[in-house]
């Protein structure tokens, strides 16, 4: 038997979504057996759109995203959770940290074999990696969206919600924490960017590659994330900011940032392997001495920050202090800043939480 349920406890995203779907539930399936359920949380995104006169927008519900399956929904035993149809552009830290909650509570229960979460792919790696982080467990709790609309005759929507549901209840998918399943890829939430903004093939993971593929509907896996896993508490700080470093970008945007009224956490989205402007040194330095906390990624979005470089360059400021976010796109880094400072780590936990997780 498959549920289709809302979420209680969010009266925030209820309220916010105008067109937000009553509690339904539809059998689809007599009982399996133990862990074998899979509970599909739905976000929204473009994998839940239909047509309308402007333009795409959310509206399908689990209820029809199932439908779209036909025939090969059958034999699964999925129960779904409505969580909200928003755009991926709507989703914030906080309602990632109820999402988080969300999935926790369905994999605490002995019937669920791991979690499918259907979002828009604008910010799906960053939902997917706070959730990496955050939801403990060996059970898969696995991402998917589209790019293509629910209107459009190509639409990749039923494929990849069919391959997330298969690897969630997958055991050897158990004990790789978040993953995205687009395209016929299985990668780790820890590694996966959005690498085109259109492109069917949107996702890819610089650092390693994927974990894995789907081949004619089979999941094979070819790798595990050797990284450490640490899970924290869903909790936030959002008292962060990001700023990019830019040829010739004066000194004032960054001055600005540091100024801000209760700033905890700065994540500075550095040239190449971590080098700003050299009148940033500086600054930076004190705001370290001050007790912010500075992380140092990459623009490009991969690779480990550190050079060889010795006018101010990455590995002298991180001689002063500030933490590398290796293989670490900045948006991911902000998420994970949030966190740690929400979770109160002191500064020699927050660098390893960087450097060696
Ligand atoms: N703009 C969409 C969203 O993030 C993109 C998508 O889902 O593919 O909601």
């Amino acid at each position: 038997m498959s549920q289709i349920r809302t979420c209680p406890d969010l009266p925030l995203l209820v309220s916010a979504l105008a067109d937000y779907p009553a509690v339904r539930k539809v059998a689809l399936r007599t009982p399996a057996a133990m862990e074998h359920k899979v509970a599909l949380i739905t976000t929204g995104g473009t994998i839940s759109t239909l047509g309308a006169p402007g333009g795409a927008i959310p509206k399908r519900g689990g209820a029809e995203l199932l439908g779209a399956l036909g025939e090969a929904a059958e034999g699964l035993d999925v129960e779904v959770i409505e969580f909200a149809k928003i755009p991926g552009c709507e989703m914030t830290p906080a309602r990632m940290a109820e999402l988080a909650t969300t999935i926790s509570r369905e994999l605490s229960r002995s019937d669920m074999a791991g979690a499918a979460v259907t979002h828009g792919t604008d910010t799906i790696e960053e939902s997917a990696f706070f959730c990496h982080l955050t939801v403990a467990g060996e059970k898969p709790v696995v991402f998917t969206g589209s790019m293509r609309t629910g209107s459009e005759p190509s639409w990749d929507g039923p494929r990849n919600l069919l391959d997330a549901i298969r690897v969630a209840r997958w055991p050897q998918a158990r004990g790789c924490g978040a993953m995205l399943v687009m395209n016929e890829e299985i990668h780790s939430a820890r590694f996966v960017t959005k690498g085109n903004g259109l492109a069917l093939g949107a996702f890819h993971s610089p650092a390693c590659g994927p974990l894995g593929r789907i081949y004619n509907g089979e999941p094979m896996l070819f790798t595990k994330p050797a990284m450490a896993r640490r899970i924290v508490e869903p909790k936030v700080d959002t008292n962060v900011l990001t700023v990019t470093a830019l040829s010739g970008e004066p000194l004032d945007t960054l001055s600005q940032a540091l100024a801000r009224h209760g700033l905890r956490g700065l994540v500075v989205a550095g040239f190449g392997s971590g080098r700003v402007p050299l009148a940033w040194v500086k600054p930076l330095t004190q705001a370290v001495q001050d007790g912010i906390a500075v992380v140092l990624a990459s623009r490009t979005g991969a690779g480990a920050v550190d050079d060889p470089y010795g006018y101010g360059g990455a590995h002298h400021l991180r001689s002063m202090g500030l933490v590398a976010a290796h293989e670490m796109p900045a948006p991911k880094a902000r998420l994970k800043l949030m966190l740690a400072l929400g979770n109160a780590m002191d500064s020699p936990a927050l660098r390893e939480f960087f450097e060696n997780e």
